[in-house]
């Protein structure tokens, strides 16, 4: 699939081309949420990351103030120079002790993590194998490292094997999001770290969207699968999601760490997580380790929306509604709109032509009678518009 701009130079009108499709995006995310406002009126929302519903949480709130109260609104420099407050110390190895890792490392963004982490672990000589449905950070990353990249089909573990197994390269790393961001759907962990270690390479796995939604107490995909804190496994993992914060991490083996700080180009040159970043995920992350019913109810109240309209049991908090044709998403996703509920609407380049759809992120802090609410309101804004989900 192409993004390039048509057209030989980039003026306005080449640059249009997305609105002259019709399939440009809208602004509809930048509101707020749980309840969010559309010309002074209260709108559902069901198209943020913010699963948990921590964004908003007033201990979340409080960590982020504390931490301006006392560090200030700006890391000030890189971590390296004077941006590393106790903070940053505090979350890293929370975090390292929640992911069952003996270290982490946390980045100003999940995408900066997810850069630096893979072009500080391949490099020129060496070769990534990655999958059809990583995550663009983790596409960019593959891109910087300038090692050959060979992509597989997505959850294809045998040609992971095979691609590692010919290899002239002495270097490998092989590259996953544990959930798909697009579809929610798991990656095989367990096979692929198999397939990694049986042949020499490490594995980097995106625990995005499996953070606070999946295993023990929220503690991710990896941890369900029984390979927390393995050699030459790499974690990444955002702080933006179920953290209701802002920012990246990275965890692994210590040495993995100080790797990290020697050679990741988008920490060493990129200013430290901002402190009311650091505060309110830290906040984030204990509350959710004295609460494991919050990813509980997160994925109760995903099996009662699927239920409701009428699509299959989803493996993590994303229920994603495959319509094909963009216009028609685009349709139901303003009728949807209309109605009180918002939704996301996937459309090409996000995902490939004939698969546009509405995507909805299920959160924790909705009750039953407005899951079924909104289930019933996407699939009337669906029949209004014609449209068939497959
Ligand atoms: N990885 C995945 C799988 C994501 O979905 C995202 C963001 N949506 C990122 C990384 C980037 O994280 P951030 O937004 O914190 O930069």
């Amino acid at each position: 699939m192409t993004t390039a701009i048509p057209g030989p130079v980039h003026t306005d009108e080449a640059l249009s081309w997305l609105v002259d499709a019709g399939i440009a995006r809208a602004e509809a995310g930048l509101h707020r949420e749980p309840y969010v406002r559309d010309a002074d009126r209260p709108l559902i929302n069901l198209a943020s990351n913010d699963y948990l519903g921590l964004s908003t949480h007033p201990d979340v709130i409080a960590g982020a103030h504390a931490a301006i109260d006392l560090w200030g609104t700006g890391s000030t420099s890189s971590r390296l120079v004077c941006g590393t407050t106790r903070l940053h110390s505090d979350l890293e190895n929370e975090l390292a002790d929640f992911l069952g890792a003996p270290a982490a490392l946390v980045f100003s963004s999940g995408y900066l993590a997810n850069i630096g982490a893979i072009t500080a672990l391949a490099g020129r000589g060496g070769l990534i194998v990655s999958d059809t449905g990583t995550h663009a950070s983790l596409i960019d990353g593959c891109r910087l490292s300038r090692a050959r990249v060979v992509v597989v089909d997505r959850g294809d573990h045998e040609a992971v094997r095979s691609v590692l197994a010919e290899r002239t390269e002495t270097r490998a790393l092989v590259v996953t999001d544990s959930i798909y961001s697009v579809d929610g759907e798991p990656a095989p962990i367990r096979e692929l770290y198999a397939a990694a270690r049986d042949h020499g390479a490490a594995l980097l796995v995106d625990e995005a969207h499996a953070l606070g939604v999946r295993g023990p107490g929220g503690s991710g995909l990896v941890a369900e699968s029984g390979v927390a804190g393995a050699p030459d496994l790499v974690v990444t993992g955002v702080l933006s999601k179920s953290f209701g914060a802002q920012g990246g991490l990275v965890a692994g083996s210590a040495v993995l760490r100080g790797h990290l700080i020697d050679t990741a180009r988008t920490f060493i040159f990129d200013t430290g997580l901002n402190p009311a970043a650091a505060g309110a995920a830290l906040a984030a992350l204990r509350l959710l380790r004295a609460r494991p019913d919050y990813p509980q109810r997160l994925r109760a109240n995903a099996v009662r929306l699927a239920e409701r309209c009428g699509a299959p049991t989803p493996s993590a908090a994303v229920i994603s509604l495959i319509v094909g044709d963009p216009h028609k998403a685009v349709a139901a996703a303003l009728a949807c709109r209309e109605r009180g509920v918002l939704v996301g609407c996937f459309r090409p380049p996000s995902v490939e032509p004939g698969t546009s759809r509405l995507r909805l992120t299920v959160r924790a802090d909705l009750d039953d009678a407005t899951l079924d609410h909104v289930g019933d309101v996407v699939l009337e804004a669906l029949r209004e518009v014609g449209a068939t989900v497959r």
